[in-house]
């Protein structure tokens, strides 16, 4: 024990000192599912905490093939130009099926790869979107420690993963495709709803004229729907990821976004609502997780769950029993 707190103390100074080492180290510890380990790392961002949330912490999403990690590059690369230090994760809950994560992918990110300002996480691949979502909000957490100040969160529009990157973050912003014919898809998913700003990639060449069109689509169906927000009305931009027009119009938005919350004090509601839902979040996970692993009640969940599909016992009845069982 007192090893393993003399281990956590030195991995905290490692990572205030700035080590991308220490930092992929601690983000390792916090994806692991050994009881020692996630001990530890509940220490280690407890013992961390004064030093994070000053980052700018930015979701992105958008279909495959939309030009994520081509923006991520382009925008990472802008922001390290900038004097910024740019960590980017990802939450790609189906890299549990598939065994391995495109999200976050090194090699989708050439230039950025390779910058020493900046570090990039693949998707943790550990099952439920919540547990990916936990691990993924605690690497943000251990990277804003290490002294990285925007953090840029990627993740694919598939079931709730993109409602979980919006609660972790202060800007969501959605990523479509000039024209194509559902070129209003995110408005059909509800999408749009969650994000703070549109952005049609690959304005270039013969697409600018579409992915105008498309800009003034978007925004004549954002003029329908009642903003996240009343101090912000969600922008739709154009830009293009690999010529890099508009990438740095496209972060001044981010900027006035976040100058609009503070001011309206929302900025500090939103990052506080978060907390809350987040730690209700762990516990419900925590709950989940001792009914299926603590063998007794394991038995009878087992029995409980086959008398309610037969219809011997009703649903309510046997959720009491085992909440019961959890006192
Ligand atoms: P992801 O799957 O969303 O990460 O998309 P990628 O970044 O891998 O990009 C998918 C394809 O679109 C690649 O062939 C990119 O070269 C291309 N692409 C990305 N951004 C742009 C852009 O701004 N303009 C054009 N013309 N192509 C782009």
């Amino acid at each position: 024990m007192i090893s393993q707190r003399t281990d956590t103390t030195s991995l905290a100074n490692a990572l205030r000192a700035g080590s991308r080492a220490a930092l992929a180290r601690a983000i390792t510890l916090v994806e692991s599912r050994r009881a020692d380990h996630q001990a530890a790392a509940r220490e280690l961002v407890q013992a961390l905490l004064p030093q994070t949330g000053s980052a700018i912490r930015v979701g992105i999403t958008g279909s495959p093939g939309v030009g994520k990690s081509t923006t991520i590059d382009a925008l990472g690369m802008y922001l390290v130009g900038q004097g910024h230090k740019v960590a980017v994760l990802a939450v790609d809950p189906s890299s549990a099926r598939t065994g391995g994560s495109i999200l976050g992918d090194k090699t989708r990110m050439a230039r950025l790869s390779h910058c020493e300002q900046a570090f990039i996480r693949p998707s943790p691949s550990s099952g439920t979107l919540g547990g990916v979502a936990a691990k993924t909000r605690e690497a943000m957490l251990l990277c804003e420690a290490t002294g990285f100040d925007v953090i840029l969160v990627e993740t694919v529009g598939i079931g709730q993963s993109e409602t979980a990157v919006c609660d972790m973050t202060d800007f969501f912003l959605a990523l479509m495709l000039p024209g194509g014919g559902d070129e209003l898809q995110g408005i059909k998913k509800g999408l749009v709803e969650l994000a703070d700003m549109i952005a049609i990639n690959k304005a270039d060449g013969d697409n600018i004229k579409r992915a105008n069109i498309t800009a003034a689509d978007y925004r004549g169906a954002l003029h329908l729907l009642s903003p996240r927000s009343e101090h912000w009305h969600p922008p739709v931009v154009t830009y293009s990821a690999i010529s890099g027009t508009g990438i740095a119009e496209l972060w001044q938005k981010v900027l006035d976004h976040r100058k609009a919350m503070i001011a309206s004090g929302e900025f500090a509601s939103r990052r506080r609502e978060q907390q809350v839902k987040w730690m209700w979040t762990m516990l419900e996970q925590r709950l989940m997780a001792r009914l299926r692993t603590d063998p007794s009640i394991r038995t009878k969940v087992k029995k409980l769950e086959t008398e309610v599909a037969e219809g011997r016992v009703t649903p309510a009845l046997a959720a009491e029993q085992l909440a019961e069982l959890l006192n």
